[in-house]
């Protein structure tokens, strides 16, 4: 209509950890009480990250901003049925609830998740209230399911876990190595620059058992058989050693703990592999040459590789192949694991894990607990100096009844964690459970209070990206319903408990963030707004930030070789469960699909099914489009069948996406015991007709 008022506001995509700027487009019409409306995403062609293009989700993927199932007041749960009600009460009965635990119980009571959806100053906040309010350091979120291994691996190696170089850097790489991701599908708009690299020529090696679009369009796809890939990486040190590849020079002067790793792969050769891998020796050997004489390497790696019971020692023989080489702290040379949710790298950089405070700052350490005591206003003994629980080891304290209570901000366990069905046993022997969320998900449904939070699109703050770009999230429309944002939320949730925060908009929690965390000194939301986004660590309000890391000395000083050693999966296939399930993602949706399924994307994409190859199928009577019962020692879900000649013979795939078809009912809890991250991507199945 053309007496509509449109405007545009520039913000940060809300769905993977790519980090795609774009401008939101807003209407307002003059009508008295109509409130204003996001109609529409523009690209915006100055984004640092992706220019003007966006992937599927983040151009036709937010109509969940007004979708009717928006959660628009608090819900209290009486007599077993949610009821509507004001935030007063929903406050005072949280409060209530949580000043009897605490009082009876003590702080280790209590189990907080923050969110990879949330932003970098909400999830500062539910770190501050957990370990300051509540008095716990049980505090954990999904990087327990992604890259909690990333976070162990790489800071054992480097000093920090998180991606060494920034996403620019793909076009100067001249060779490239992707193991475990499948990055066309969970990174689009990256993974538009890797194919772009190799439609200019870069040679690019996928390692994954399935022929994914990026591994179709490689120079070489590896078709490796899920749970191989300690063995294959093993292998290629092997091989770079064997053959005098290293870079010498760089191993003398930058690294320590060579000689242990040189013993750790001298009986690792490319025919030992072989046999683990499914890989072909001698295509181990040239993969190992190729990146070993490149002048410029980079590997990229996701949750094919975090998502094992050697998770971390994966990521760490990782590591040891960019420190074999030298391929680290140079333009187009490092090691990139690319993180799944918009947020992840940021809710890792606020302290949202069990161990450290913001800035990986760890609580064991007294200095530490002193400084956040002070600016929080408490006695150091205050802070608890043990580590608190994963989400895990969480929810079996509450199956033994030593969990009392859980505040649940944005994440849905009961479909992203492994064995479901032990999840809502847990969540249902809780006490208490509160559940802040935009939708009622599957993990709000066990909620005794649901508060209703704001979207990306009703709230001001900043996502941190997987190339560790801190980036603005701006307000384009006021909240739907009554929801508040989760900072809001927190901060209510604070002062009803009567330890209120001084902290009046999220700007200012940004410079308490600032003031507290050495590698986001120097960021606040002016310079944000000013300069467009910034790499940590920026330690002073003059410095540009740092997109490479590592490039004269590593952040623990000399690079670590660490000896890992081969471990197959923890549930191997068997006369019963003959076949291997594999997880992931899909194009259309996101996560647990809260947010991609109440959008245009469900019509495109309505229904999962299940990936199998048509060896096996014939072995199994199947035709394409079967419906079939897949089952493991956890359960079974029913969903159809899908020929392809793109997964390996023995393994099947599905995604998390769906409720109708939970997989993670069907998924192993057995877990990393350094990163405590569980084995999503195998375990033993069995397939037959419905
Ligand atoms: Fe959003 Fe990721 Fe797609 Fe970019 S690539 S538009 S950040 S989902």
């Amino acid at each position: 209509r053309p007496w509509d008022v449109r405007r545009k506001v520039r913000t940060t995509c809300p769905y993977c950890g790519t980090g795609c700027n774009f401008d939101l487009e807003v209407i307002r019409r003059p009508i008295a009480g109509e409130p204003e409306e996001v109609i529409g995403v523009a690209s915006a062609v100055d984004a640092p990250v992706n220019g003007r293009h966006l992937c599927v989700k983040g151009r036709f993927g937010l109509s969940f901003i007004h979708h009717p199932e928006r959660l628009r007041r608090p819900l209290v749960k009486k007599e077993g049925r949610f009821v509507e009600t004001s935030w007063e009460e929903a406050l005072n009965v949280v409060a209530e609830r949580f000043q009897a635990i605490q009082s009876d119980c003590g702080g280790d009571a209590f189990g907080v998740l923050a969110s990879a959806k949330a932003t970098n100053e909400e999830n500062y906040l539910i770190n501050r209230f957990a370990r300051g309010v509540l008095g716990t350091n049980n505090i954990d979120h999904c990087a327990r399911l992604c890259h909690a291994s990333t976070v162990a691996g790489l800071a054992a190696a480097f000093g920090s876990g998180a991606m060494t170089n920034p996403i620019a850097d793909i076009a100067k790489s001249d060779f490239l190595l992707v193991i475990g991701s499948n990055t066309t599908e969970s990174h689009p708009v990256l993974a538009q620059k890797l194919l772009q690299a190799i439609g200019r020529g870069t040679p690019c090696v996928v390692i994954d058992p399935r022929k994914t679009e990026l591994a179709a369009a490689a120079t070489e796809h590896l078709a490796i058989r899920p749970g191989g890939d300690l063995a294959l990486l093993n292998a290629l040190a092997h091989v770079i050693i064997a053959e005098g590849l290293q870079d010498r020079r760089f191993i003398e002067e930058r690294t320590e703990g060579f000689e242990e790793l040189q013993a750790a792969v001298v009986a690792c050769s490319p025919e030992w592999a072989a046999s683990l891998t499914g890989i072909a020796p001698e295509v181990i050997r040239e993969t190992a040459r190729r990146y070993a004489r490149a002048e410029r390497a980079s590997i990229f790696y996701t949750m094919g590789i975090t998502q094992k019971r050697t998770g971390t020692h994966n990521v760490m023989a990782i590591a040891n192949l960019a420190l074999l080489t030298g391929h680290i702290g140079k333009e187009g040379s490092g090691v990139n694991p690319l993180r799944g949710q918009n947020n992840v790298q940021g809710a890792c950089d606020m302290g949202a894990l069990p161990n450290v405070f913001p800035g990986y700052q760890p609580v064991g350490d007294a200095a530490v607990r002193a400084k956040f005591a002070a600016d929080w206003g408490l006695d150091t003994a205050e802070l608890p100096a043990k580590a608190g629980l994963t989400v895990g080891e969480m929810l079996e304290a509450a199956l033994v009844g030593e969990l009392k209570a859980m505040l649940i901000v944005g994440e849905n366990p009961v479909l992203s964690d492994p064995d479901s069905a032990h999840v809502v046993e847990a969540l249902q022997r809780l006490d208490f459970l509160v559940a802040v969320d935009i939708f009622l998900s599957e993990t709000a449904q066990l909620a005794d209070v649901v508060l209703p939070a704001c979207s990306f699109a009703e709230k001001e703050g900043t996502f941190t990206n997987t190339e560790r770009r801190v980036q603005r999230v701006r307000q384009a429309i006021d909240p739907v319903g009554q929801s508040r944002p989760d900072w809001r939320i927190v901060v209510d949730l604070a002062a009803a408990l009567g330890r209120p925060f001084d902290l009046a908009d999220p700007a200012a929690v940004m410079a308490e963030i600032a003031r507290l965390t050495p590698s986001y000194a120097g960021i606040s939301h002016d310079r944000l707004d000013r300069e467009g986004g910034l790499c940590w660590p920026c330690p002073a309000t003059d410095h540009p930030g740092t997109p490479r890391l590592h490039v004269e000395r590593f952040t623990r000083g000399k690079g670590r070789f660490h000896a890992v050693h081969y471990l197959p999966p923890a549930e191997a296939p068997d006369e019963e469960y003959p076949l291997v399930l594999s997880t992931g993602r899909r194009l259309f949706h996101y996560h647990t699909g809260t947010m991609s399924r109440r959008t245009e994307l469900e019509a495109i994409y309505p229904e999962e099914h299940l990936e199998m190859h048509p060896d096996n199928a014939a072995h199994l009577g199947l035709t394409d489009g079967d419906w079939v019962r897949l089952s493991t020692r956890r359960g079974a879900i029913s969903l159809p069948v899908r020929l392809t000649e793109g997964i390996i013979a023995g393994t099947v795939f599905t995604s998390f996406h769906f409720s109708e078809a939970a997989v993670n009912a069907l998924t192993n809890s057995a877990v990393d015991p350094v990163a405590k991250i569980p084995e999503l991507k195998v375990c033993a199945c069995s397939v037959e007709i419905v």
